[in-house]
């Protein structure tokens, strides 16, 4: 049977906000575009479906004061200064080991703080709104609002795909990228495609925008670069599930360069008994973690929560199963409306003494007495303040508790369960402000674009709230230059 043939002129892999926010933008310059989609159309959109969309800016017009300085900071783990310090020259005159640096370089931070409001104004025309949003945590509630799409990121693939279908961009559900087709010159000109059935079939285009997310639904690509305990986290909603890392993999495939941070990902801690998108619990620094073997393995409280519960997610990760239990205590109750931390729709497990507890969570009896009564022994008196660290910190006990450290010691005793849940993997290609990928030696791939999450940009750690955003903007860029991009 012969493959089917399409063609466009850009062809956009995958229907989150980055792809869709490119697929628009190439459409406003007068491109046929066609989007690839592995989903069904009812489950499309990826992670950005899910997300409420937390948005780094003050408000439409401002974007917060560490945008830049932060994108800096968890651009790059410990790079080589002479090589950052050629990023001072322009880019025109970085060498190419220079342009494929593990590092976020200057001129993409830039872009990104100078594109951003230009963004928000753009996603406008289509009828989105911007609202003040409040992050959950219970350390955050001084700190002014974030903005957020009133609707959250599901409020912005409605919006951008009405567009999308009212101009004429056509849309593929069922169909999954795998493969990039180039010619013989090296250029990008379509995408082998598979879809219901193991249908394959070439889409053609003269440019090609992957917009696949990352690979938090792939098991092979997080055993491979997070390692053996990967298998214990599972993507954060049912979005996840749908991006399995191809769009990173037929780019390295042909040459692409890598970029961010393969071994990581941002995490968030869920509830497992909890099927709910984002099913997370942000109480545990009001009490203490145990594994199932019933002991303490971290600080519970080394910072502000917002600040500290990704690290911990990575500690959890590594216990027994991937399993921790958040143990909590009737003092929780001094803490108004602790309840808008707790996103899992499943009751805390419940018990009028810790053997009970115990009993209701599997977990060896003794071993959790005998860690709860070290940790009470090691708290000390003090004010106690749960919306900022206070301090309150245990004294003679590895691991230590370095702020709200009160005993555990009032029935009713409570209990989540929680494990760690991949929102995103920090892995992807190296990209230059235009949204083109480079090859591994710093060349542009004609033809080839990568927006949103498959973009690497961070390492070690994530930019709260930077995604949503660095897919709309990005996608933005690379739908307009793909759309001026002329086959050679
Ligand atoms: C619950 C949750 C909360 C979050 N909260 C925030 C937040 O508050 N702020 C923030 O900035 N970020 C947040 N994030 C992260 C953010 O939502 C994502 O990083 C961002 O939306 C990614 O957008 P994207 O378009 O790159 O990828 P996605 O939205 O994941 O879209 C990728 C698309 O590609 C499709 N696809 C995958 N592989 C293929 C293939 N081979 N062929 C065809 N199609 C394919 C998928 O089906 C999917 O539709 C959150 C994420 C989650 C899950």
């Amino acid at each position: 049977m012969a493959v089917e043939t399409l063609s466009y002129d850009v062809v956009v892999v995958g229907h989150g906000i980055a792809g869709l926010a490119a697929a628009v933008s190439a459409m406003q310059q007068g491109a046929r575009v066609a989007v690839l989609e592995r989903a069904p159309a009812e489950e499309s959109g990826g992670c950005t479906r899910y997300t409420e969309a937390f948005l780094r800016l003050k408000n439409e017009d401002e974007l917060t004061d560490d945008f830049e300085s932060l994108l800096a900071e968890v651009g790059a783990a410990n790079p080589d200064p002479d090589l950052v310090h050629t990023t001072t020259r322009p880019s025109s005159e970085w060498p190419g080991i220079v342009r494929t640096l593990n590092a976020t370089d200057p001129e993409f931070i830039a872009t990104f703080a100078r594109e951003t409001i230009p963004t928000i104004k753009w996603l406008k025309t289509f009828g989105i709104r911007f609202i003040p949003a409040y992050l959950a945590h219970i350390t955050c509630r001084e700190n002014p609002p974030l903005l957020a799409p009133s609707g959250g990121g599901h409020a912005l693939i409605e919006a951008l795909l009405a567009a999308g279908r009212a101009g004429g961009v056509e849309i593929f559900y069922e169909t999954t990228a795998r493969a990039l087709i180039q010619d013989d010159a090296g250029a990008v000109v379509g995408v082998q495609a598979v879809g219901r059935r193991n249908r394959r079939s070439d889409v053609r285009g003269r440019a090609v925008i992957l917009a696949s997310g990352g690979f938090e639904g792939s098991i092979e690509m997080l055993h491979r670069y997070l390692g053996p305990s990967a298998v214990n986290i599972r993507p954060v909603a049912r979005g996840g599930h749908y991006n399995r890392g191809e769009g990173i993999r037929m780019a390295l495939a042909i040459g692409a360069a890598p970029a961010g941070d393969f071994g990581s990902y941002h995490a968030n801690p869920v509830d497992p008994r909890s099927g709910r998108p984002e099913a997370k619990v942000f109480l545990f620094p009001y009490g203490i973690l145990v594994n199932k073997l019933g002991r303490r393995f971290a600080d519970e409280g080394p910072g502000a929560d917002h600040r500290i519960y990704d690290g911990i997610c990575h500690r959890i990760q590594e216990q027994p199963d991937g399993t921790a239990f958040a143990i909590l205590d009737a003092r929780i109750n001094d803490i108004p409306e602790y309840g808008r931390a707790v996103f899992t729709d499943k009751p805390p497990v419940m018990a009028g003494s810790l053997a009970d507890l115990a009993g209701k969570l599997g977990l060896p009896a003794d071993a959790l007495k005998a860690t709860v009564a070290a940790y009470n022994a090691a708290c000390r008196p003090g004010t106690f303040s749960a919306t900022r660290t206070d301090g309150l910190a245990t004294v003679g006990i590895d691991p230590p508790k370095s702020n709200w450290a009160r005993p555990l010691d009032r029935a009713p005793f409570m209990a989540y369960p929680l494990i760690s849940a991949a929102i995103i993997t920090l892995g992807g290609l190296k990209t230059n402000a235009r949204a083109q990928v480079l090859n591994a030696d710093g060349e542009v791939i004609p033809g080839l674009y990568a927006a949103g999450a498959l973009m690497g940009i961070y390492y070690r750690q994530y930019a709260a709230a930077t995604s949503v955003l660095r897919g709309a903007t990005f996608g933005r860029i690379a739908g307009a230059d793909a759309a001026r991009h002329q086959a050679p």
